[in-house]
């Protein structure tokens, strides 16, 4: 459990994996937590809309975040020879708790920041055209002043860097 993006709006996880496809957001002595009553898993005694999957039933994991992303699944096998890395399969005996291996743990938290990075991007663009509509505001705002304290079209269209017949195009109808 957790990892928060710096601007909290994301929290992730690396989930265990149910053979029903559920996942779990977090464990306890008897197996991992799954949301949800299906009857197949006895329901955990602290939490009633919880089930409890045996560690020795998770098929594998997978990123997971409260924005509602999912990364794709790394598979649990359970004999050394059948562990590949690049194949996305992770080596965990049947009689051990459920949780990846702290490399494919660190690949997931990778696959979780990867997840971020065009959101994050978009922020960027998000915050630089609310910028930009202030300065266009402002823009019209100093040209009236200026046509109102007599400033030609020829004037202003030297100070913005166009032509007196663009400024005039742009701005005359706003008078
Ligand atoms: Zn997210």
């Amino acid at each position: 459990m957790g990892w928060v993006s710096n601007d909290h709006e994301h929290e992730g996880w690396a989930a265990a994996v149910a053979p029903d496809g559920r996942l779990s957001a977090s464990s306890s002595g008897e197996g991992m937590l799954v949301q949800g009553i299906t009857g197949h898993y006895q329901p955990d005694k602290m939490l009633p809309d919880y089930e409890v999957v045996p560690d020795r039933e998770i098929i594998g994991w997978r990123g997971a975040c409260g924005c509602g992303w999912r990364g794709e699944l790394w598979e649990r096998v359970t004999s050394p020879a059948a562990a590949d890395f690049g194949r996305r399969r992770d080596f965990v005996p049947l009689d051990e708790f459920a949780n990846p291996s702290s490399k494919v743990e660190g690949a997931i938290h990778d696959e979780w920041k990867a997840h971020l990075a065009p959101l994050e991007a978009v922020a960027g663009v998000e915050a630089a055209a609310r910028e930009y509509n202030q300065a266009g505001r402002r823009l019209d705002k100093t040209v009236a002043a200026a046509k109102a304290a007599g400033a030609s079209w020829a004037d202003i269209g030297r100070a913005v860097g166009i032509s007196r017949q663009s400024a005039h195009e742009r701005w005359a109808e706003k008078q």
